[in-house]
């Protein structure tokens, strides 16, 4: 990658980050505020969610509610939508089928159903989705007419069957997608329109170390090699991307 100056991320997101467990985080804060970059922090139950929002005090970092689907119980669904009508943003929630339990799978997409259906009649949420292996159910759950805005964390169905998926929903890209050979059929589909950043950090590794928020860089260089366009054109069209999903 040429280097490239971090003010490329100015006013972009993150759109899905598990911040508080990224290393040198006082350092990395210190960047995101300097450049003006915005962060969705993933939670994974609601319990992390109401520890970790109070880690975050900053206008562009928003600590989402969450309820990673393989560790989905009754407690933590109750605690859950006591909470859901006062966030704003939610993630991650959605469905993992590489549990192959069928009562497991079919309490997930209850969860989400319901997530979902509540989200709607409320104010506009903003809401990052897993998918893991299960792309052809996630894509059908969304068929429906949504307030907010969904976002497709990770995807990784077809090209056909992203092509299914209703205009106004996101898919948001990240390190380990412009290294794989699906993913890049996916991204190259795409209409640019519908692309948000996102890290996925740490845990995504990238140039054999873990990832943080500002690795997000090296996915602009990649849609400005195959867009054919500068990078400062395509850190315009995110930050219009970025807007609109942010409501
Ligand atoms: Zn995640």
């Amino acid at each position: 990658m040429k280097h490239l100056n971090l003010n490329l991320l100015t006013g972009l997101y993150d759109f899905h980050c598990h911040l508080h467990k990224v290393e040198n985080l006082t350092k990395i804060l210190e960047k995101l505020h300097q450049i003006s970059m915005g962060v969705l922090v993933m939670t994974e139950s609601p319990l992390e969610y109401q520890t970790i929002k109070k880690l975050f005090n900053n206008h562009l970092i928003h600590t989402c509610l969450g309820l990673f689907p393989l560790s989905i119980n009754r407690d933590k669904i109750e605690l859950f939508f006591k909470l859901l009508p006062n966030c704003k943003y939610i993630g991650e929630i959605g469905l993992d089928y590489s549990v192959v339990c069928n009562s497991k799978r079919k309490l997930q997409v209850a969860f989400l159903e319901r997530v979902l259906y509540e989200s709607s009649i409320s104010t506009n949420k903003i809401i990052s989705l897993h998918s893991r292996g299960a792309s052809l159910d996630m894509v059908n759950m969304i068929k429906i007419k949504f307030n907010g805005t969904l976002i497709l964390h990770w995807f990784s169905g077809s090209v056909t069957l992203a092509k299914q998926v209703n205009e106004n929903v996101y898919f948001s890209i990240n390190t380990a997608m412009i290294k794989s050979k699906n993913s890049k059929k996916l991204i190259k589909s795409l209409n640019p329109s519908r692309l948000l950043l996102e890290t996925d950090s740490p845990s995504v590794l990238y140039k054999m170390r873990q990832t943080n928020p500002l690795d997000a860089l090296a996915i602009i260089d990649y849609l400005a090699n195959i867009w054919r366009i500068s990078p400062n054109e395509v850190s315009l069209i995110l930050k219009t991307n970025t807007k609109k999903a942010l409501g």
